[in-house]
């Protein structure tokens, strides 16, 4: 390895790379020829050292998840001309929707927090019955209650099960505060009429979502998707699953990526500072991570065509249903979510009631 190659040189040339990668749209390399070129030139290469090129300092491995492993950028090249960057023909655009959802080829799944959780969901168990879905529910919480990640291990293992008996898209449901407000057929009209292939996220207020806000991550969600306003919230969100699947990937990699202390240049390093460990486990903010990472598998659904968040607003549910300025909140949307859905028995009759209908 070269003398002068040391750490900083070597974060300027990841930051370059990065930098070279995103302005070209964030192009990535189909599978295959990640793994062709892995196995063919950096695993047996004198340089290559644990996933990592110690020439330029790069993570190589076989991931799909382009930060995460230089070859799966499609921009970049090995710095000794072992391999190059002219594979053009091999460059993976967006996903780009090729399927509809149908009631056949999809799954509405939800894990839920509490082994009581019959009565703890009762709005969301309800509300999908009265509207046709047929819901599934995958575990209870003690696998995962207080440790967030494991929400989404739970998540990706029951996800595949389905992939492998035929479904092709899921419906991630939270298991409280959310509600169906339309039937079946609506739902996946409306979600059809939006999907681009990639997967449609809730969109929040900025301000007010839960967890806590962290102001920096917040702004770097927007940038993201190019929304002043958009923020993500996992409680609900819809598309292929095997995007979804790659979506909860990058999330759990860059979950072990904190938790091993690894810094890069940039945004996230600030990101990761900023929140510490305080909500390494956290969900939410794992795949807002990940959308600032790969936003070319996010969607955000800022204009509430399919769902709507209500936490951002500061009235009960009552309130909201009995104020007609603020039935634009779900004038669109078909799935709601809310954390006060479930935390008072007066109001379920009215979201059976769908008091909003226009
Ligand atoms: S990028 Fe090039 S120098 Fe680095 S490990 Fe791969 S083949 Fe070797």
């Amino acid at each position: 390895m070269n003398e002068t190659n040391n750490i900083f040189n070597r974060a300027y040339r990841y930051t370059r790379a990065l930098s070279r990668w995103i302005k070209a749209g964030r192009p990535v390399r189909r599978e295959a020829e990640i793994k062709r070129i892995f196995e063919t030139f950096c695993n047996p290469c004198e340089d290559y050292d644990e996933g990592t090129c110690r020439y330029c300092g790069c993570r190589v491995n076989l991931m799909q998840v382009a930060p995460l492993n230089k070859i799966a950028m499609a921009t970049e090249e090995c710095p000794l001309a072992k391999w190059d960057g002219n594979t053009m023909n091999t460059i993976v655009e967006p996903p780009r929707k090729q399927m509809i959802a149908t009631r056949e080829n999809t799954v509405f799944l939800t894990i839920a927090a509490y082994s009581d959780y019959e009565a703890k969901t009762e709005v969301l168990c309800k509300s999908a019955e009265d509207h046709g879905v047929s819901l599934v529910f995958c575990d209870t919480g003690e696998l995962w209650q207080g440790f967030y990640h494991h929400k989404i291990e739970r998540m990706t293992k029951h996800v595949k099960l389905f992939q492998k008996a035929g479904k092709l898209f899921a419906f991630i449901i939270d298991c409280r505060d959310v509600a169906f407000i339309e039937s079946i057929d609506t739902i996946l009209k409306k979600f059809n009429a939006i999907y681009d292939g990639r997967v449609i996220f809730n969109n929040d207020m900025p301000t007010e979502a839960w967890p806590s806000c962290n102001d920096f991550l917040t702004q770097a969600v927007a940038d993201a998707v190019d929304d002043q306003y958009a923020r993500l919230n996992a409680g609900a969100f819809a598309g292929e699953i095997e995007t979804i699947l790659k979506i909860q990937h990058l999330a759990m990699a860059l979950r072990q990526e904190m938790k091993e202390g690894i810094s890069r240049p940039g945004i996230l390093t600030k990101i990761y500072q900023d929140m510490g460990t305080k909500y390494l486990d956290d969900d939410q903010h794992l795949y807002q991570l990940a959308l600032i990472d790969s936003p070319q598998l996010f969607q955000m659904d800022c204009n509430k065509e399919l769902f709507a968040v209500l936490s951002a607003y500061p009235k009960d549910l009552r309130e909201i249903s009995d104020d007609p300025r603020r039935h634009d909140v779900i004038n669109n949307a078909a799935i709601i979510h809310s954390p006060w859905l479930s935390h008072g028995q007066e109001w379920h009759d009215r979201v059976f009631q769908n008091q909003w209908e226009r």
